[in-house]
């Protein structure tokens, strides 16, 4: 299984991480200004990213595909 992770560039919500089959993923926008998502192999180093890429928000597993525990 390969994870994604959402980082909006606004800051205004926490860094996600997601499974690469969950809906937020495949029904995202292209060409979208505003989000940027990230691929990683594992759940290791979805977690490693997301904590790196990190603002103001936090970073959190997402709720609607993993358990939504945050990192
Ligand atoms: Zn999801």
């Amino acid at each position: 299984m390969t994870f994604v992770i959402m980082v909006d560039i606004s800051d205004a919500v926490p860094v996600t991480i997601h499974k690469d089959s969950c809906s937020y993923y495949t029904n995202r926008k292209l060409g979208a200004t505003t989000t940027v998502w990230c691929q990683a192999n594992t759940m290791e180093d979805a977690e490693m990213l997301a904590r790196r890429l990190v603002k103001s928000q936090g970073s959190k597993h997402a709720g609607c595909c993993l358990d939504g525990a945050s990192l």
